[in-house]
């Protein structure tokens, strides 16, 4: 049984050679106990630093080590994408460079497997510690907010970091969109999936390459991938607003035959017109939210670029 293990790394030197020491370890166990074999697939996402470098020597050394690396910064997304595609194994496993993803849960999610009741096994962080409380805030509030209005559950704290079966792998491929949205992505596949809960740790080194601007186009990405209710809004909204007009018409009617037509009213009619303007532009942002994403879509551009590839040529 062949287990592949896919590690996006983007700018990781730092944290390279003690990942590669822990994740061994753990592996080197559950050989052990299970008899099983590892590939790791590290994906170097366009790194600046010495990441390359790192893993062309690992893969010299390592017949287990294999990397693919892209021609700049594609995102981890497209980085587990394209390790999915190359991945050999049975079993697969993605897992982040910086040791945040606890080793040691490999072999629960093994088990979870072998036992032939799940398909998929994830982690779950279980709380927030660790995190400024004010990421935590909107975190919470975008899973409140998507869980609402998709129909695909996006399950709070999952994290990429899961071990799953080859046909769950065949189907998240299947899935070509260029917009890709992981958690989203797992979830719409299905399948049984077991919820591994763990701590949240700090990463072992390097830093991490999510700014707080950067996660909130994430979750928009989030949003526009997995429900169209935004759409819709402009609607209700707009007969919300002519149902009260008609009622201010109505009234504004009546005044005018009971007291006559005094001028005035000019800083309401201001307010209202600007309202409206709020309004109106604000919908046709939405609108161009998911315009931009279809055009995105229909261009049908690769979801990654390769410049490199190593490590023991692909049997076949
Ligand atoms: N990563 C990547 N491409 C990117 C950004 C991140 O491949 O553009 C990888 C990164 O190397 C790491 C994983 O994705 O292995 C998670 O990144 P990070 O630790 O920065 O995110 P966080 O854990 O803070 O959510
Ligand atoms: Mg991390």
């Amino acid at each position: 049984m062949l287990v592949s293990i896919i590690v996006p790394c983007y700018n990781e030197a730092a944290v390279l050679p003690l990942f590669l020491d822990a994740v061994r370890e753990t592996a080197a166990e559950l050989t052990a106990s299970y008899g099983c074999t590892w590939e790791y697939l590290f994906v170097d996402d366009g790194s600046r630093d010495g990441t390359l470098a790192f893993l062309r020597e690992a893969a010299k050394e390592d017949s287990q080590v294999r990397y693919l690396s892209f021609s700049r910064n594609f995102g981890k997304e497209a980085a587990m994408y394209a390790g999915l595609q190359r991945a050999r194994g049975e079993y697969v496993v993605l897992m982040d460079a910086d040791l945040q993803h606890p080793p040691a849960l490999l072999g629960e999610m093994y088990a979870a497997l072998e036992s032939g009741e799940y398909d998929c096994a994830a982690a779950r962080r279980q709380s927030r510690k660790g995190e400024p409380p004010i990421r935590s805030f909107f975190a919470r509030g975008f899973y409140r907010l998507i869980n609402r209005i998709s129909d695909t559950e996006i399950v709070d704290g999952a994290c990429d970091y899961r071990m799953m079966r080859r046909k769950m792998v065949e189907a998240v491929l299947s899935l070509r969109e260029v917009n890709r949205f992981s958690k989203g992505i797992f979830s719409w596949v299905g399948f049984r999936t077991k919820w591994i809960p763990y701590e949240n740790v700090e990463r072992a080194a390097g830093e991490t390459k999510w700014s707080f601007w950067g996660l909130v186009l994430y979750s928009v990405q989030g949003i526009v991938g997995f429900s169209t209710v935004p759409l819709a809004l402009a609607a209700v909204l707009g007969i919300l607003i002519c149902g009260v007009s008609f009622v201010v018409i109505l009234y504004i009617i009546a005044k005018t035959l009971l007291f006559g037509d005094p001028v005035g009213g000019w800083p309401s009619m201001a307010c209202m017109v600007m309202f409206m303007g709020g309004v109106q532009l604000f919908f046709i942002g939405i609108l161009g939210e998911y315009l931009a994403k279809t055009y995105l879509e229909v261009k049908r551009r690769p979801i990654y670029v390769l410049a490199e590839e190593g490590g023991e040529p692909e049997a076949s």
